[in-house]
């Protein structure tokens, strides 16, 4: 037994995204069973940027009891139903990440066999014809589309403030029974026998002791490692920007229903639309470009007026070696930071949460539950990991340093043994539990320009006759809705109004 004490008190170091989504889940699901406080500093502030989602948020927001309408209007938040990658695979080109499922889905081979065995797949921006995502990203459109056919079927995620996010959380948490307490910890007092953490010491003097800590204080960890110790794995050789500038735009005219990464020589710029503004950021290496050089880039390609100076953010790509150590867990940016590319950072908060929700050592903690929450944690970074090392390392780019090392650079075994599954003859398959489902891995994959040697031997079963039939059908049913969709900002008009 590693604290042999039954949880009754969790405390919550920080405020940020990670300190509330811990803080409302935590509440809303276990109840009267433990009391929840949160401390955080209004002196050190949050990160302030993390304002692009994916779908598994909606499960969060279902199993909050959180009304839809009412968070769209509270968060100033935006529909996003895929991301825009420009300039990723050669400047110039474009491909879409969307939620979407391209095609339907099959009893025995995927469906994106069928398209190549039609010769399809050969001119890639052929996929994306099958999917509604796509088609209703690129018309503008959008609404909640609920059809007896599975295959019109429109997941999407949202775009919202981060600081809005931040305080509809913490008045919803309040509601629950969280306490909140505003001040700056400066002392961390541990047990001297077990070097569990016992209590916060803020600099009021005030002490705010607990059973179980969640270290929620962002990059610096004041927990896990400022006060443990338990290290840091470094992935930085293989995602190699290491720094943020962020900077919010007023609005466009019209609001895009998804995220844009524009690559640049060394880095990646994003768009985020949101109802009053556009968040903007480039993140970059810094071995590469000057922090003027980056302001310089980033500034000369936004296209409304700045709102602010740019924020400069360092950060290192990783993760701590033990999320979870003693009576502390990481969550968030302390547990470690993988880059916003595909927007993992908020649902990798979600998911922590939710495991210690089942690993939830109501009558102490032991070993076993310590065990299989970071190795559950490992396997999900690394998968993310290598999810983004894809965008980086297969590219024809070749114009810059930057590219020409990503595209030469030792990557990942599991990452080598997946791409090369696809690119014999497109074999696909979900590694437990990974985040990204086939239809991601395809999409990226062919959108960075693997085009499969062959197809699965099962696209042979069906007569080509029979699958150009299927495919014509297919791409007709998925345009179908889209002409008779409002455009995205109609329905944020009229949904905002609901609830
Ligand atoms: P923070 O926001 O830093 O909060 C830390 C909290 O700890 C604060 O309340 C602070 O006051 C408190 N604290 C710290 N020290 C003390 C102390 N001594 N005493 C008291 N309180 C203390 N994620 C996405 O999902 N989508 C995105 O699009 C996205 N974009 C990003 C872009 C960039 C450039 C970066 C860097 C991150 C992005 N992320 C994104 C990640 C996202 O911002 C974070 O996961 C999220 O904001 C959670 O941050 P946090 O709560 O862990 O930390």
């Amino acid at each position: 037994m590693l604290h042999s004490q039954p949880i009754r008190k969790v405390v919550i170091l920080g405020g940020g995204t990670a300190g509330w989504i811990s803080a409302a889940l935590l509440k809303k699901l276990l109840g009267e069973a433990v009391a929840i406080e949160l401390v955080e500093s209004e002196t050190i502030g949050t990160v302030g940027v993390g304002e692009a989602t994916i779908p598994p948020i909606q499960v969060l927001n279902s199993v909050l009891g959180i009304n839809e309408a009412e968070f769209l209007r509270e968060t100033k938040a935006t529909i996003k139903l895929a991301i825009r990658f420009e300039n990723w695979k050669q400047q110039g080109h474009q491909y879409y990440h969307s939620f979407g499922a391209i095609g339907k889905s099959m009893a025995f081979c995927h469906f994106h066999h069928l398209l190549k065995r039609a010769g399809g797949l050969d001119d890639e921006s052929q996929l994306w014809q099958y999917d509604l995502n796509y088609l209703c990203a690129e018309a503008g459109k959008f609404a909640k589309i609920k059809s007896k056919d599975p295959i019109i079927d429109m997941p999407y995620a949202y775009h919202f403030d981060a600081g809005l996010y931040a305080q509809y959380l913490r008045k919803f948490s309040e509601k629950l029974g969280v306490v909140r307490t505003e001040g700056l910890v400066e002392q961390v007092v541990q047990c001297q026998q077990s070097g569990s953490v016992q209590a916060l010491v803020l600099k009021s003097g005030q002490k705010v002791t607990g059973d179980l800590f969640i270290d929620c204080s962002g990059f610096k960890g004041l927990l896990i490692q400022d006060t443990l110790r338990t290290g840091y794995e470094d992935w930085s050789h293989w995602l190699q920007c290491d720094s943020a500038l962020a900077v919010p735009t007023e609005r466009h005219e019209k609001t895009a229903p998804y995220t844009r990464s524009i690559a640049h020589s060394a880095g990646w710029q994003w768009r985020i639309p949101l109802q009053h503004r556009n968040g903007n950021g480039l993140v970059y290496s810094s071995s590469h470009y000057s922090q003027q050089e980056a302001a310089d880039i980033l500034m000369s390609n936004i296209d409304t007026k700045p709102l602010a100076d740019p924020k400069l953010i360092r950060f290192q790509t990783g993760r701590r070696y033990q999320q979870w150590h003693k009576n502390v867990i990481a969550v968030g940016l302390a547990s470690g930071f993988l880059e916003p590319l595909e927007s993992t950072s908020i649902h990798l908060i979600q998911s922590a949460v939710v495991r210690l929700v089942h690993l939830f050592p109501h009558q102490g903690i032991t070993t076993d539950i310590v065990d299989e929450y970071n190795k559950q944690s490992k396997v999900e970074f690394e998968q993310i990991r290598d999810f983004l090392i894809l965008h980086y390392h297969v590219t024809e780019r070749t114009d810059s340093q930057f590219w020409r090392d990503m595209r030469a650079m030792e990557i990942p075994d599991s990452l080598r043994h997946k791409i090369a599954l696809f690119q014999e003859n497109g074999r696909l398959f979900r590694d437990q539990n990974d985040l990204f489902l086939e239809n991601s891995w395809l999409q990226v994959m062919v959108g960075q320009g693997i085009i499969p040697k062959d197809y699965h031997p099962t696209a042979n079963s069906m007569s080509l006759e029979y699958i150009e039939e299927t495919l014509k059908k297919i791409k007709a049913i998925k345009a179908d809705p889209v002409s008779k969709l409002p455009s995205h900002d109609e329905f944020l008009a009229h949904y905002c109004k609901l609830g």
